[in-house]
């Protein structure tokens, strides 16, 4: 069975229960209960009950200050009310079937934090010294009361300070992702590349596997920014971005280095190897902007560890760039 919903600590609990109860003893009404003003909200809780539920006060339940019946009978001045629905027609307690009311506030500190109420469907005369009984009895529950409230409010404290934190957190990371990413194509971005390229050659070095690099640019992007717009410009990179993102491994680093321009590194290939994948990224990006009635192609440039030294693989892919543009363009040209 699940475990009830409680509206108050286990001290308050374990003190107010016998009170209660003692208050149903001493009054003779069947239902006596418990509950919590927030001043702030203006609400008032039920947050224990004693008593059979003839009447539908339930602990948990919420009304309005303006709604309350406590209200009601502190605003004229009264402790109880043995006549609720001729007294008080209208009233919420009239309307729930109350005949008999009482309220005794609870005080912390000469401010009213909540209330010890008891209610029944019959008429039931209460004495004056069985109110004063009643106050000592609230009395005995103020301190308890109050330590629970302020326990509420440190829960929600903390409840925020927890919100904040994951707030940051999540902020803290957006901006950790956004450090390394191109914003355009989310791809990495040159600083990215640059800290992993470096992991890479470290990698290289250490355990001699070997290294590939393809140095990619589109070509004449100025022409087809100046022919169809910027944004068609941006489209083109995005275009480009998918196709190397769609060839790309798992352990390669896909990247726009800033422009037009854009790398992709391998681990574990040679320059043979980025060749094949090299006129797959041209024909793919080809057919990607013929689908959007563009035609444009790639210049490649492809060093590897197999002819060049490691501090010089990007160097040397950017040579074989130029190469493959002077040698007129669409094309994908290796360092020799
Ligand atoms: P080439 O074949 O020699 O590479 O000629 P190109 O026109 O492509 O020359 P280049 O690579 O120098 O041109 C780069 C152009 O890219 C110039 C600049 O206007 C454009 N560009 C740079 N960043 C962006 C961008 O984020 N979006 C768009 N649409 N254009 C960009
Ligand atoms: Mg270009």
């Amino acid at each position: 069975m699940p475990e009830r919903q409680r509206y108050s600590s286990l001290a308050l609990e374990h003190a107010a229960r016998p009170l209660l109860l003692l208050v149903q003893h001493l009054t003779g009404l069947d239902t006596t209960f418990l509950t919590r003003i927030d001043w702030n909200a203006l609400t008032q809780q039920v947050i224990l009950v004693e008593g059979p539920l003839h009447l539908p006060i339930e602990e948990g339940s919420v009304v309005n200050w303006s709604d309350s019946m406590c209200r009601v009978l502190f605003d004229a001045n009264l402790s109880y009310s043995d006549s609720v629905p001729s007294t008080f027609p209208g009233s919420a307690g009239a309307a729930l079937g109350m005949q008999t009311f009482f309220a005794i506030p609870v005080l912390s500190k000469g401010q009213t934090i909540g209330t010890l109420c008891g209610a029944s469907t019959e008429p039931i005369h209460i004495q004056q010294h069985t109110l004063t009984s009643l106050k000592l009895i609230a009395d005995a529950m103020a301190y308890q009361l109050a330590l629970d409230q302020q326990m509420q409010l440190q829960q929600k404290r903390v409840k925020v300070a927890e919100k904040t934190i994951d707030k940051l957190y999540r902020q803290a990371q957006q901006m950790e992702t956004l450090a390394h990413t191109d914003v355009l194509t989310g791809l990495d971005n040159r600083r990215a590349f640059q800290t992993k390229f470096e992991q890479y050659l470290l990698d290289a070095e250490t355990h001699g596997t070997g290294l590939a690099l393809m140095m990619i640019d589109i070509d004449e992007f100025k022409q087809l920014n100046d022919q169809h717009g910027h944004e068609t410009g941006d489209l083109a990179l995005q275009h480009l971005a998918q196709v190397l993102t769609a060839v790309a491994r798992q352990s390669d680093i896909a990247c726009r280095l800033g422009g037009d321009e854009f790398v992709l590194a391998a681990t574990d290939t040679d320059a043979e190897g980025l060749m094949h994948l090299a006129l797959r990224v041209q024909q793919e990006f080809k057919q990607r902007m013929l689908q959007s009635g563009l035609a444009s192609s790639l210049s490649i440039g492809i060093a590897s560890t197999a002819e060049s030294a490691l501090d010089q693989l990007l160097q040397r892919a950017d040579q074989a760039l130029y190469k493959a543009k002077a040698l007129g363009r669409d094309r994908a040209e290796r360092a020799g």
